[in-house]
């Protein structure tokens, strides 16, 4: 088949294919335990959801504007413009269908052939994929496995040429559940500003953070307003208020690129479904309750990261792993368990799978063949069950 060279070097998502998988071979009737999943296994919180059902009911149903229901964008920008005690411009927030779209909206607005875009490595296994869809080269950038991975400016330094135009990178991140410190974002942001880099924060796991204190994890909207060159904050409801079916994300960035992104979205999928910007509404439109409902989330999420660390370090005390301050999954290094007749992480998935029942994702496609990701946004049981037939799957070895 002929197909165009926009899609030439495509891959198809790899977590997506992977969950896909595990919940075929379960309809077939095999003992899975899917720990591949990168979505809370919470329901929508009810008072949420009742704002898609009511809107519905007196017809809403109808097109929004292509940026989002004028309401939804106020109470976005309001929500931001409490934490960055600064005014925001409503008209920066773009709300699109997850935050998936609004990072490809942002890719494909900003970068085009000839531009390198840095990633960190490990990453969200969407962003070399988005930045390909866009003709522009993904460039990996390492961070150093001891520092949880989280990337400093001269490691930066190393992999920026006279044609890198962008940085993406995620914090909480996914797969590693590294989360940059305050300080750590500052330098970041401000390398990229010295350097004329436009800065994609990817800030989706945000309040998914296991401080001491229970405060989200740091933002870009954190930093002084000095320290901050040309960005594009990316977040949304899928993962804080366990809405992920909703497909409701948002950036925010200056207003002239917004109109942009907002143009780019008017003929790809016009606005995100009303009903479900109706529900959104609901969780940004009183800030107080949905921070109560994503608190009770995180709450059950540092309890399974912790039952998560604790079984690894028992049962599997030969892997290493990144401890995960944020988001929900542990990365786990396997390669001293590869042999004749497994070596990368695929390998060691499939193995896994078919011996086992168990699914996790390979860190192939997180760009380190390494490691696996297991997510442990699923029931205690599940998760003491899965690791303790990986361990026993391991020790056979
Ligand atoms: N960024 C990261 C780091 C993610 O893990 C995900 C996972 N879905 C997304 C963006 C996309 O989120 P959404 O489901 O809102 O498109
Ligand atoms: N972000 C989740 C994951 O990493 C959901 C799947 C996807 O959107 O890729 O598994």
């Amino acid at each position: 088949m002929d197909l165009s060279s926009n899609i030439q070097r495509l891959q198809p998502s790899a977590t997506m294919a992977v969950s896909a998988l595990a919940k075929q071979l379960r309809s077939e009737g095999r003992d899975i335990v899917d720990l591949s999943a990168g979505e809370p296994d919470f329901d929508t919180p009810e008072w949420i959801s009742t704002g898609a059902i009511e809107g519905i009911r007196s017809g809403g149903t109808h097109y929004t504007p292509v940026p989002g229901l004028p309401a939804l964008r106020k109470a976005i920008a309001d929500s931001i413009q409490r934490r960055a005690r600064r005014a925001i411009d409503w008209n920066g927030v773009v709300v699109s269908s997850g935050a998936k779209q609004a990072l490809f909206n942002a890719c494909f607005c900003l970068f085009g052939p000839e531009d390198e875009v840095l990633i960190g490595t490990p990453y969200w296994t969407s962003y070399p994929e988005i930045v390909k869809l866009a003709r522009a080269e993904p460039v990996f950038v390492a961070g150093s496995e001891g520092r949880g991975f989280r990337l400093t400016p001269d490691e930066m330094e190393t992999a920026t040429t006279d044609r890198t135009r962008g940085l993406l990178f995620s914090s909480p991140c996914n797969p590693t559940g590294s989360v940059y410190s305050r300080d750590e974002l500052r330098d970041v942001a401000e390398w990229a500003r010295d350097r004329g880099v436009w800065l994609i924060s990817d800030e989706i796991y945000r309040e998914i953070n296991f401080s001491d204190d229970g405060s989200p994890a740091a933002s870009v909207f954190d930093l002084p307003q000095d320290s901050v060159g040309p960005h594009v904050v990316v977040d949304g409801a899928s993962k804080c208020y366990a809405m992920t079916g909703w497909r409701i994300g948002y950036s925010y960035c200056e207003p002239t690129l917004a109109k942009k992104l907002s143009a780019l979205q008017s003929h790809i999928n016009s606005n995100p479904a009303t009903p479900s910007q109706l529900a959104a509404l609901r969780a940004y439109g009183d800030p107080d309750r949905a921070q109560e409902s994503a608190a009770e989330m995180t709450q059950a999420f540092l309890r399974r990261r912790d039952l998560a660390v604790r079984l690894t370090r028992d049962l599997l005390p030969e892997l290493p792993f990144v401890p995960p301050e944020g988001a929900f999954y542990l990365f786990i290094r396997v390669d001293g368990a590869f042999g004749r007749d497994i070596t990368d992480s695929s390998g060691f998935c499939t193995w896994l799978l078919e011996e086992t029942g168990v699914a996790l994702v390979p860190g192939v496609a997180f760009g380190d063949d390494r490691y696996v990701r297991l997510s442990f946004a699923t029931s205690d049981e599940v998760l003491e069950e899965g690791i303790r037939r990986l361990a026993t799957a391991v020790s056979s070895r």
